[in-house]
Protein backbone atom coordinates (compact mmCIF):
# COMPACT_ATOMS: atom_id res chain seq x y z
CA UNK A 1 0.00 0.00 0.00
CA UNK A 2 0.92 3.56 -0.72
CA UNK A 3 -0.11 5.74 2.34
CA UNK A 4 0.50 9.66 1.71
CA UNK A 5 0.13 11.69 5.24
CA UNK A 6 -0.38 15.35 4.63
CA UNK A 7 1.85 16.95 7.62
CA UNK A 8 2.15 20.86 8.46
CA UNK A 9 4.40 22.63 10.18
CA UNK A 10 3.46 24.74 13.34
CA UNK A 11 4.43 27.23 16.09
CA UNK A 12 5.30 25.41 19.15
CA UNK A 13 2.02 24.98 21.77
CA UNK A 14 3.86 26.38 24.59
CA UNK A 15 5.37 29.11 22.04
CA UNK A 16 3.96 32.78 23.00
CA UNK A 17 2.20 33.77 19.99
CA UNK A 18 2.79 38.08 18.69
CA UNK A 19 1.01 39.02 15.78
CA UNK A 20 2.02 41.50 13.64
CA UNK A 21 -1.43 43.99 12.72
CA UNK A 22 0.39 45.65 9.51
CA UNK A 23 0.82 41.60 7.76
CA UNK A 24 -1.95 40.18 9.29
CA UNK A 25 -0.43 37.37 10.32
CA UNK A 26 1.76 35.89 13.28
CA UNK A 27 5.31 37.56 13.64
CA UNK A 28 7.53 34.14 12.69
CA UNK A 29 10.70 35.94 14.12
CA UNK A 30 11.77 33.64 17.40
CA UNK A 31 9.53 30.77 17.03
CA UNK A 32 10.18 27.71 17.53
CA UNK A 33 8.46 24.91 14.95
CA UNK A 34 6.44 21.27 15.25
CA UNK A 35 4.82 19.20 13.08
CA UNK A 36 1.19 19.54 14.34
CA UNK A 37 0.30 16.88 16.67
CA UNK A 38 -2.50 15.80 14.86
CA UNK A 39 -0.61 14.91 12.12
CA UNK A 40 1.74 13.05 14.41
CA UNK A 41 -1.79 10.73 15.14
CA UNK A 42 -1.32 10.38 10.80
CA UNK A 43 1.90 9.17 10.75
CA UNK A 44 1.71 6.82 13.82
CA UNK A 45 -1.42 5.16 12.20
CA UNK A 46 0.26 4.87 8.69
CA UNK A 47 3.45 3.39 10.32
CA UNK A 48 0.94 0.88 12.50
CA UNK A 49 -0.66 0.12 8.87
CA UNK A 50 2.58 -0.55 7.20
CA UNK A 51 3.72 -2.60 10.58
CA UNK A 52 0.83 -4.69 10.13
CA UNK A 53 0.67 -4.95 6.69
CA UNK A 54 4.11 -4.71 5.61
CA UNK A 55 5.17 -4.05 1.97
CA UNK A 56 3.25 -0.35 2.19
CA UNK A 57 5.26 3.10 1.98
CA UNK A 58 4.70 6.07 4.05
CA UNK A 59 4.98 9.40 2.35
CA UNK A 60 4.85 12.92 3.73
CA UNK A 61 3.88 15.80 2.00
CA UNK A 62 3.81 19.42 3.65
CA UNK A 63 3.54 22.55 1.96
CA UNK A 64 5.58 25.80 3.80
CA UNK A 65 8.87 27.68 3.90
CA UNK A 66 12.01 26.32 3.82
CA UNK A 67 12.34 25.32 7.19
CA UNK A 68 9.32 22.97 6.40
CA UNK A 69 11.60 20.42 5.18
CA UNK A 70 12.59 19.69 9.17
CA UNK A 71 8.90 18.69 9.55
CA UNK A 72 9.46 16.01 7.15
CA UNK A 73 12.67 14.76 8.58
CA UNK A 74 11.01 14.66 12.13
CA UNK A 75 8.47 12.03 10.13
CA UNK A 76 11.40 10.06 8.76
CA UNK A 77 13.06 10.34 12.21
CA UNK A 78 9.35 8.40 13.14
CA UNK A 79 9.63 5.76 10.44
CA UNK A 80 8.59 7.61 7.45
CA UNK A 81 10.26 6.22 4.16
CA UNK A 82 9.85 9.55 1.65
CA UNK A 83 8.67 13.19 1.79
CA UNK A 84 7.37 15.73 -1.11
CA UNK A 85 8.45 19.20 0.06
CA UNK A 86 5.70 22.14 -1.58
CA UNK A 87 7.66 24.92 -2.04
CA UNK A 88 7.91 28.33 -3.81
CA UNK A 89 6.95 31.89 -3.21
CA UNK A 90 3.89 32.06 -5.42
CA UNK A 91 2.52 29.73 -2.46
CA UNK A 92 2.52 32.31 0.33
CA UNK A 93 -0.60 33.80 2.00
CA UNK A 94 -2.64 30.52 0.61
CA UNK A 95 -6.32 30.38 2.18
CA UNK A 96 -7.40 26.29 2.94
CA UNK A 97 -8.46 26.26 -0.63
CA UNK A 98 -5.89 27.57 -2.07
CA UNK A 99 -4.01 24.99 0.49
CA UNK A 100 -5.73 22.01 -0.30
CA UNK A 101 -5.54 22.69 -4.49
CA UNK A 102 -1.70 23.07 -4.18
CA UNK A 103 -1.35 19.82 -1.59
CA UNK A 104 -4.10 17.59 -4.07
CA UNK A 105 -2.08 18.81 -7.20
CA UNK A 106 0.85 17.19 -5.68
CA UNK A 107 -0.56 13.87 -4.44
CA UNK A 108 -2.06 12.95 -7.96
CA UNK A 109 1.74 12.84 -9.01
CA UNK A 110 2.11 10.25 -6.14
CA UNK A 111 0.86 6.66 -6.25
CA UNK A 112 -1.52 6.45 -3.29
CA UNK A 113 -4.20 4.28 -1.78
CA UNK A 114 -5.06 5.91 1.40
CA UNK A 115 -4.52 9.65 2.78
CA UNK A 116 -4.23 10.43 6.52
CA UNK A 117 -4.13 14.31 7.96
CA UNK A 118 -4.65 15.51 11.19
CA UNK A 119 -8.34 16.68 12.29
CA UNK A 120 -7.40 19.75 12.35
CA UNK A 121 -4.13 21.93 12.46
CA UNK A 122 -3.01 23.97 15.41
CA UNK A 123 -2.39 26.69 14.54
CA UNK A 124 -4.99 27.72 11.44
CA UNK A 125 -7.98 25.38 13.36
CA UNK A 126 -10.36 25.25 11.03
CA UNK A 127 -10.67 21.75 9.82
CA UNK A 128 -10.76 22.12 6.21
CA UNK A 129 -7.72 21.21 4.50
CA UNK A 130 -8.17 17.05 4.64
CA UNK A 131 -12.07 17.60 3.64
CA UNK A 132 -11.45 20.00 0.71
CA UNK A 133 -8.06 17.64 -0.68
CA UNK A 134 -10.76 14.53 -0.51
CA UNK A 135 -13.62 16.71 -2.48
CA UNK A 136 -10.33 17.91 -4.99
CA UNK A 137 -9.40 14.42 -5.64
CA UNK A 138 -12.95 12.83 -5.68
CA UNK A 139 -12.67 10.18 -3.09
CA UNK A 140 -14.59 9.43 0.15
CA UNK A 141 -13.15 11.38 3.52
CA UNK A 142 -14.30 10.00 7.13
CA UNK A 143 -13.17 13.26 9.37
CA UNK A 144 -12.20 12.34 12.99
CA UNK A 145 -11.47 8.25 13.15
CA UNK A 146 -10.57 6.50 16.23
CA UNK A 147 -9.97 3.45 15.35
CA UNK A 148 -9.10 1.93 11.81
CA UNK A 149 -8.87 -1.84 10.34
CA UNK A 150 -7.84 -2.47 6.43
CA UNK A 151 -9.91 -5.29 5.41
CA UNK A 152 -7.85 -8.37 3.41
CA UNK A 153 -9.22 -7.12 0.27
CA UNK A 154 -7.07 -3.68 1.09
CA UNK A 155 -9.89 -1.94 -1.14
CA UNK A 156 -11.92 -1.04 2.10
CA UNK A 157 -11.51 -0.36 5.38
CA UNK A 158 -13.82 -0.48 8.54
CA UNK A 159 -13.47 2.78 10.25
CA UNK A 160 -14.52 4.37 13.73
CA UNK A 161 -15.68 8.16 14.48
CA UNK A 162 -15.95 10.13 17.16
CA UNK A 163 -19.31 11.12 17.51
CA UNK A 164 -20.86 13.31 20.33
CA UNK A 165 -21.26 10.80 23.28
CA UNK A 166 -20.76 7.97 20.80
CA UNK A 167 -18.67 6.35 18.40
CA UNK A 168 -19.99 5.66 14.61
CA UNK A 169 -18.40 2.54 12.48
CA UNK A 170 -18.07 2.84 8.62
CA UNK A 171 -17.13 0.89 5.97
CA UNK A 172 -15.43 2.97 3.59
CA UNK A 173 -13.67 2.36 -0.01
CA UNK A 174 -10.42 3.01 -0.83
CA UNK A 175 -8.33 5.28 -1.66
CA UNK A 176 -10.20 7.54 0.94
CA UNK A 177 -8.96 10.14 3.06
CA UNK A 178 -9.14 9.70 6.86
CA UNK A 179 -8.36 12.81 9.57
CA UNK A 180 -7.55 11.39 12.88
CA UNK A 181 -8.67 12.45 16.78
CA UNK A 182 -7.18 12.62 19.23
CA UNK A 183 -7.17 9.13 20.97
CA UNK A 184 -6.61 7.39 17.53
CA UNK A 185 -3.05 5.97 18.80
CA UNK A 186 0.27 7.43 21.03
CA UNK A 187 2.92 8.94 18.69
CA UNK A 188 6.37 7.08 18.84
CA UNK A 189 9.20 9.17 19.71
CA UNK A 190 11.83 8.74 17.34
CA UNK A 191 14.66 6.63 17.85
CA UNK A 192 18.62 7.58 17.11
CA UNK A 193 18.55 4.80 14.26
CA UNK A 194 15.93 6.77 13.14
CA UNK A 195 17.34 10.19 13.23
CA UNK A 196 20.62 9.35 11.98
CA UNK A 197 19.10 7.68 9.12
CA UNK A 198 17.10 11.19 8.23
CA UNK A 199 19.35 12.56 5.85
CA UNK A 200 19.45 9.28 3.48
CA UNK A 201 15.64 9.88 2.85
CA UNK A 202 14.32 10.76 -0.14
CA UNK A 203 12.43 14.58 0.30
CA UNK A 204 11.14 15.66 -3.60
CA UNK A 205 10.71 19.28 -4.25
CA UNK A 206 7.45 20.15 -6.15
CA UNK A 207 7.01 24.11 -7.26
CA UNK A 208 3.98 25.28 -8.69
CA UNK A 209 4.98 24.59 -12.29
CA UNK A 210 5.81 21.45 -11.28
CA UNK A 211 2.27 21.05 -10.20
CA UNK A 212 0.96 21.91 -13.15
CA UNK A 213 -0.78 24.72 -11.76
CA UNK A 214 -0.60 28.49 -12.75
CA UNK A 215 0.22 31.36 -10.21
CA UNK A 216 -3.35 32.50 -10.57
CA UNK A 217 -4.42 29.14 -8.47
CA UNK A 218 -2.47 29.34 -5.84
CA UNK A 219 -0.96 31.37 -2.54
CA UNK A 220 -3.36 34.50 -2.41
CA UNK A 221 -4.82 34.61 -5.80
CA UNK A 222 -5.92 31.48 -5.91
CA UNK A 223 -7.40 31.88 -2.31
CA UNK A 224 -11.09 32.33 -1.77
CA UNK A 225 -11.25 34.05 1.46
CA UNK A 226 -9.23 37.04 2.32
CA UNK A 227 -8.09 37.83 6.24
CA UNK A 228 -9.33 41.45 6.33
CA UNK A 229 -8.00 41.66 10.25
CA UNK A 230 -6.06 39.59 12.84
CA UNK A 231 -5.95 40.64 16.38
CA UNK A 232 -5.45 39.23 19.87
CA UNK A 233 -8.47 38.86 22.49
CA UNK A 234 -8.47 41.53 24.61
CA UNK A 235 -6.78 41.23 27.99
CA UNK A 236 -8.96 39.42 30.62
CA UNK A 237 -10.05 42.07 33.27
CA UNK A 238 -8.82 41.24 36.87
CA UNK A 239 -11.43 38.67 39.10
CA UNK A 240 -13.73 40.83 41.74
CA UNK A 241 -14.38 39.08 44.85
CA UNK A 242 -17.86 39.96 46.79
CA UNK A 243 -17.03 40.48 50.52
CA UNK A 244 -19.42 40.14 53.34
CA UNK A 245 -21.64 37.49 54.90
CA UNK A 246 -22.83 34.44 52.54
CA UNK A 247 -26.97 35.96 51.73
CA UNK A 248 -25.75 39.45 51.81
CA UNK A 249 -22.97 38.55 49.44
CA UNK A 250 -25.21 36.40 47.19
CA UNK A 251 -27.61 39.26 46.73
CA UNK A 252 -24.75 41.47 45.75
CA UNK A 253 -23.51 38.96 43.49
CA UNK A 254 -26.63 38.69 41.86
CA UNK A 255 -27.19 42.31 41.45
CA UNK A 256 -23.75 42.96 39.50
CA UNK A 257 -24.03 39.89 37.49
CA UNK A 258 -27.69 41.41 36.29
CA UNK A 259 -26.82 45.11 36.25
CA UNK A 260 -23.12 45.12 35.16
CA UNK A 261 -21.92 41.62 33.54
CA UNK A 262 -25.66 41.86 32.36
CA UNK A 263 -25.43 37.92 32.22
CA UNK A 264 -28.63 37.13 34.33
C1 LIG B 1 -5.55 35.28 3.29
C2 LIG B 1 -4.81 34.25 4.09
C3 LIG B 1 -3.46 34.40 4.18
C4 LIG B 1 -2.74 33.44 4.87
N1 LIG B 1 -1.42 33.59 4.90
C5 LIG B 1 -0.67 32.65 5.45
C6 LIG B 1 0.74 32.75 5.37
O1 LIG B 1 1.28 33.70 4.82
N2 LIG B 1 1.48 31.76 5.95
C7 LIG B 1 0.87 30.70 6.57
O2 LIG B 1 1.59 29.81 7.06
N3 LIG B 1 -0.46 30.60 6.67
C8 LIG B 1 -1.24 31.55 6.12
N4 LIG B 1 -2.59 31.45 6.19
C9 LIG B 1 -3.18 30.34 6.89
C10 LIG B 1 -3.35 29.20 5.94
O3 LIG B 1 -4.39 29.41 5.05
C11 LIG B 1 -3.70 27.95 6.67
O4 LIG B 1 -2.73 27.75 7.67
C12 LIG B 1 -3.69 26.77 5.75
O5 LIG B 1 -4.59 26.95 4.69
C13 LIG B 1 -4.05 25.48 6.46
O6 LIG B 1 -5.28 25.66 7.12
P1 LIG B 1 -5.40 25.20 8.61
O7 LIG B 1 -4.15 25.50 9.33
O8 LIG B 1 -6.66 25.73 9.15
O9 LIG B 1 -5.48 23.62 8.40
P2 LIG B 1 -6.57 22.58 8.87
O10 LIG B 1 -7.62 22.50 7.84
O11 LIG B 1 -6.98 22.84 10.28
O12 LIG B 1 -5.62 21.28 8.78
C14 LIG B 1 -6.15 19.97 8.64
C15 LIG B 1 -5.07 19.07 8.13
O13 LIG B 1 -4.73 19.44 6.78
C16 LIG B 1 -3.34 19.17 6.57
N5 LIG B 1 -2.64 20.44 6.24
C17 LIG B 1 -3.02 21.70 6.51
N6 LIG B 1 -2.11 22.58 6.04
C18 LIG B 1 -1.12 21.85 5.47
C19 LIG B 1 0.13 22.15 4.82
N7 LIG B 1 0.54 23.42 4.64
N8 LIG B 1 0.87 21.13 4.36
C20 LIG B 1 0.48 19.84 4.54
N9 LIG B 1 -0.67 19.48 5.15
C21 LIG B 1 -1.45 20.47 5.61
C22 LIG B 1 -2.81 18.55 7.84
O14 LIG B 1 -2.96 17.16 7.78
C23 LIG B 1 -3.75 19.13 8.89
O15 LIG B 1 -3.80 18.37 10.07
C24 LIG B 1 -3.38 32.36 5.53
C25 LIG B 1 -4.75 32.26 5.46
C26 LIG B 1 -5.47 33.18 4.76
C27 LIG B 1 -6.96 33.06 4.69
Amino acid sequence: MNIVCCIKQVPDTATVIKIDPEEKHIQREGITYIVSPYDEFAVEEALQIKEKLGDTTVTVVTMGPERAKEALRQCFAMGADEGYHLVDDAFDDSDTYATATTLAAAIKKIDFDLIICGKHAVDGDTSQVGAQVAELLDIPQVSMIMKEEINDDKKTAVVNRQLEGGEEVLEVQLPSLWTCQKGLNEPRYPTLKGIMGTKKKPITDFTVSDLGLSPEEVGLLGSKTDVSKMYPPPPRLPGRIVEGEPEEAVKELAKLLREEAKVI
